[in-house]
């Protein structure tokens, strides 16, 4: 892999080849974006390009083919580090361990490169030990620190590297993306890219949760149920997933399903469903619905979300927002 065949990321990955051109590549980045978006990935083939031994002819991307190239792929550059957290995440120890690395020139490439993953979730009493690699970064050296939220960085971090952000992938190419290279079919494709939040890496990830929700369930007897009686309500709250991130993975599930109602509800020709194999069910579910019942039900139900991540009690939320859901 190369730069020209990483997916998306178009202007982090223009950013850094100006500054290989320019020959102004800084000593630190930070690379910020969500998980599973393509960071590390973009920072691996940064490290190729510039330890490249063949390369394009303006030297602005790896050849992929070199000794060099091969190495890093297979991760057995000894100038190629990469640090990932241990249990809850970096420890000081390996922090001290990469400065002493650091300090040697480079064994056999042309710059030293150590990838820091998960930046955000350091040690408390690393920052001052990282702090002064920054300051005064060993020569032949690069820095990226890899963070999904700035918001657990010190000020005094951020200031010393040059940030670069990472944007969500566009959905369609998320999902071509699943189809052509993890040779899933259209239906589920779609279905966790629409979930995925612009990041393969997570839509790799719920890939398996997501196969245990009983959709056709989920959408009969719940979200396209016009008023499920208090019994349903209760059993339906107990055989929800307990775990929280299960949990919010099924009100995601079902925020699509009723997305898909009112797509089939409002447009004659819906083949942009995201559930396009329950078509058949919901074609006849939306018969009871009238669209702004359905946009209610949705609203209660992106409520009832922003509630149980602000860590309310779960089954007390679903119970609300099913009695909202039965009122209409
Ligand atoms: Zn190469």
């Amino acid at each position: 892999m190369s730069f020209k065949n990483v997916l998306g990321h178009s202007k982090p990955i223009a950013l850094l080849q100006r500054a290989i051109r320019n020959e102004k590549v800084a000593n630190s980045y930070l690379f910020l974006g969500s998980e599973g978006i393509g960071k590390k990935i973009v920072a691996l083939q940064f490290a190729k390009v510039l330890n490249c031994l063949g390369g394009t002819a303006d030297k602005e991307d790896a050849c992929d083919r070199c000794l060099s190239c091969k190495k890093i792929d297979h991760s057995l550059h000894p100038d190629v580090l990469i640090i990932e957290p241990m249990g809850q995440g970096i420890k000081k120890e390996q922090v001290i361990q990469m400065q002493r690395e650091l300090a040697y020139k480079p064994y056999e490439g042309k710059r030293r490169v150590c990838i820091l993953t998960a930046a955000d979730r350091m040690a408390h009493d690393i920052p001052n030990t990282l702090l002064k690699t920054l300051e005064e970064p060993p020569l032949h050296s690069v820095i990226i620190l890899l963070a999904n939220n700035s918001r657990f960085l010190l000020a005094t971090i951020l200031s010393r590297c040059q940030p670069i952000r990472f944007s969500p992938l566009p959905f369609p190419l998320v999902s071509k993306w699943l189809m052509e290279a993890k040779g899933l079919d259209e239906a589920e494709a779609q279905l966790l890219a629409s979930l995925s939040d612009g990041s393969p890496g997570k839509a790799l990830e719920i890939q398996g949760e997501i196969r245990q929700i009983p959709r056709e369930e989920l959408l009969k007897d719940c979200v396209g149920l016009k008023s499920p009686s208090f019994e349903r309500i209760g059993r339906w709250v107990e055989s929800l997933p307990s775990q929280r991130e299960n949990l919010l993975l099924m009100l995601e599930v079902a925020r699509t399903l009723l997305r898909d109602l009112v797509v089939v509800k409002t447009l004659k020709n819906n083949k942009k469903l995201i559930h396009s194999d329950l078509r058949p069910v919901m074609e006849s579910l939306v018969t009871n619905w009238s669209l702004s019942s359905l946009l209610k039900r949705m609203d209660i139900l992106h409520q009832t979300t922003l509630t149980i991540k602000a860590n309310a009690n779960t089954n007390l939320a679903l119970e609300a927002m099913m009695l909202s859901w039965a009122e209409g």
